[in-house]
């Protein structure tokens, strides 16, 4: 008897070659939360596990007729997007993620992990104008969630991505501060900010985002709810994160094989 096939996530971003992150780093973690990855590359990047060196955008017709072919090819339930680069394959891919109509978890990727940019300066606004409205879930950091607002104040920026149109922001608090503790909030239209928190780890990690956004489609393509699809999200990731393989002197790599949390 056939295989009952699982639900479908497109995760669209750059190509990681160290694995750590990108869409290896969606893949992986698609994958072992008993989602199918199909995925569309946005650029190719040069890096380590110390620092991005170089990236080159891949043409955004191309990127375009892919993200078609797999809408039309597969019964998509969910649609992540990661490095997006440059306004160029914004203004490719926004139409098509609008008539999709899927939930849609944004992780608004401007540098990699050691601060070397990964997007051109034009890129934050049309993340703001054009990807944000159609967000289910827009998931920055700290210095993304500053960055893509001009805001400083935390709470403010959330409230300003809510108002451009985003349904929930969630703001991932490991790059804030220094307490014991690391404290993820999530905005909602009309709600007080829930508070997730979790003992903060030592070191450093390559792909601590693109693993928890992942993680949040493969829920939301399981059906699970938001909130649930967050917190189910938050708690994966920190496993990952807990068991993270050190190959080199840089950055761990979150550990999202192996694992059986379908
Ligand atoms: N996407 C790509 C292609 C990257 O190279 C990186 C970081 O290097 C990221 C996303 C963001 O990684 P992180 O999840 O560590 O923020």
């Amino acid at each position: 008897m056939a295989n009952r096939p699982p639900p479908v996530v497109l995760a669209i971003g750059g190509h990681d070659p160290t694995g750590g992150a990108g869409l290896v780093a969606d893949a992986q973690t698609l994958s072992s939360l008993g989602c199918h990855p199909v995925t569309a590359i946005t650029a190719l990047t040069v890096q380590d596990l110390v620092s991005a060196h170089q990236f080159q955008m891949v043409d955004s017709d191309l990127l375009r007729r892919q993200c078609q072919v797999l809408f039309n090819g597969f019964p998509v339930r969910a649609v992540k997007i990661g490095m997006l680069g440059s306004a160029e394959v914004v203004t490719a891919l926004a139409p098509l993620l609008a008539e999709a109509a899927l939930p849609l978890v944004v992780d608004p990727v401007l540098t990699s992990g050691d601060g070397s940019l990964l997007a051109e300066p034009r890129l934050n606004a049309v993340i703001h104008s054009e990807i944000v409205p159609l967000a289910t879930i827009v998931t920055p950091n700290c210095a993304e969630a500053r960055t893509l607002t001009g805001t400083t104040d935390i709470d403010s920026a959330a409230r300003d991505l809510l108002s451009a149109g985003g349904n929930a922001v969630l703001v991932t608090g490991t790059d804030d501060a220094n307490g014991p503790d690391v404290i993820h909030k999530l905005y909602l239209t009309n709600a007080a900010p829930q508070i997730f928190s979790f003992p903060r780890l030592p070191g450093s990690f390559h792909g601590s985002g693109c693993t928890l956004a992942s993680a949040i489609s493969a829920y939301l393509a399981r059906g699970v709810e938001l909130t649930r699809a967050v917190d189910n999200a938050l708690r994966y990731t920190y496993d990952t994160l807990r068991d993270a393989i050190h190959f080199s002197e840089g950055q761990a790599v979150p550990k999202r094989w192996g694992r059986h949390d379908n």
